[in-house]
């Protein structure tokens, strides 16, 4: 067994937030302390104070391929999401794994607007012809469909989606909440209008996004305002910005930019050794999501036990100090599968069973093979107190 403490967390669970980066930490304290000035008053002392928001924009805009005054800073991923569909305001076309902040919206708009949801394949990737004939049969003028999946990982081909979005006169959004430190993102190349971020998703802040909004031939902004109030953000989303999480978010993006190959590299490694070790030791294990391994974020795994249930070897892992997420969510009356397991219909022997791995560019070797070990021990005893259960 691996030496790690029992003491110590091994921390898997970077699709749901990650570490603040002791460097973003550092560039936010300024702005937490002396530097507090709000940004709309003119005082000598708010000219900083001005000036690291600009540093921001750009940040962000040279890390996601737009110009500066095309980012707006909001709460987090979610008001990104709910701005984009609902400042443009149209049919719309959506994928079936989309995440909540999408789906759960539409659903609610749907006596306003029209929205089809999209099928995925097997490995989570949008039917494209489903999608072509959507596009050409219906009034639609926006598809949003996100980068990568916050569960199985599945990176989009983003440039084939916008290819026929704007082929037929619609504009395209991309959640990139999860792809942003993993993938390359660059909207000009993809074709993408509008992209929603998180920064706590990249060791930056939590409570702090943006939406990117590309302007289009006219020079015009394609979306209307989102919160109306005072004319910070030109209006668009008033408020007094989060000074110290917009500075936090620039830092954040920029080191997730320059360190995205190695960061890249170093997850995917460590994350096909979790898988090996893990498939090696424990039969009955099913991959969700693409193969061949890059087809998915590097660091992202997703597997289903046989005979398991992902919320009691969670909590089995947890008492082992090993921070997962299971591919299920619980409400009052029972434990659900995710609606994106359900959409790539993973079998049912298997769906109750799966567990979510996500590593960041912080995860080490010996917490895989701890974690891995662990894994092994816990479904061995799982699943051994099922069997005698079924034979007393
Ligand atoms: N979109 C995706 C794909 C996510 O994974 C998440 C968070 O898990 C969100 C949106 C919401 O982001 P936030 O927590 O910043 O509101």
């Amino acid at each position: 067994m691996s030496d790690i403490s029992a003491e110590k967390e091994v921390y898997l669970d970077n699709a749901a937030t990650t570490r603040l980066d002791a460097e973003v930490l550092d560039a936010m304290m300024p702005y937490l302390t002396d530097s507090f000035h709000n940004p709309s008053a003119i005082y000598g002392g708010t000219f900083s104070v001005r000036e690291a928001i600009e540093t921001a924009k750009k940040q962000i805009a040279s890390a996601v391929g737009c110009e500066p005054d095309e980012v707006f800073f909001t709460s987090g991923g979610t008001e990104a999401d709910n701005w984009a569909i609902r400042g443009y305001a149209s049919n719309t076309i959506v994928s079936a794994i989309e995440h909540k902040a999408i789906l759960e919206l539409s659903h609610r708009m749907r006596p306003y607007f029209k929205f089809r949801e999209i099928p995925v394949t097997s490995s989570g990737v949008i039917d494209l012809v489903e999608l072509a004939n959507s596009l050409r049969t219906g009034d639609f003028r926006l598809v949003s469909v996100m980068y990568a999946n916050n569960e199985i990982g599945t990176i989009q081909p983003l440039k084939e989606i916008s290819g026929r979005a704007h082929q037929m006169g619609a504009l395209f959004h991309t959640d990139a909440v999860q792809a942003i430190g993993h993938v390359p993102v660059d909207m000009r190349k993809l074709g993408v209008d509008m992209l929603s971020m998180s920064a706590h998703k990249f060791h930056g802040p939590k409570g702090i996004g943006a939406l990117c909004v590309r302007k289009q031939k006219n020079g015009q902004y394609p979306l209307g305002a989102y919160i109306i109030g005072g004319s910070q953000q030109k209006g668009m989303r008033a408020g007094t910005e989060n000074v110290p999480g917009i500075v936090g978010m620039g830092k954040a993006i920029e080191l997730a930019a320059r360190d995205l190959q190695k960061n890249a590299e170093h997850e995917a490694k460590l994350r096909n050794l979790l898988r090996e070790l893990i498939v090696s030791s424990v039969p009955d294990v099913r991959l969700n999501g693409p193969e061949p391994d890059s087809a998915r974020l590097p660091n992202n795994l997703n597997l289903s036990f046989k005979d398991v249930e992902g919320q009691q070897l969670l909590l089995m892992l947890d008492l082992w100090h090993v921070s997962v997420s299971a591919g299920s969510a619980c409400n009052t009356e029972s434990i659900s599968p995710s609606h994106v397991l359900q959409a790539i219909q993973v079998p049912q022997e298997y769906i109750q069973g799966t567990v979510r791995f996500s590593l960041s560019k912080d995860t080490t070797e010996e917490e895989i093979r701890y974690a891995a070990q662990r894994v092994g021990q816990c479904v061995k005893t799982l699943r051994g107190e099922l069997y005698a259960r079924h034979f007393q």
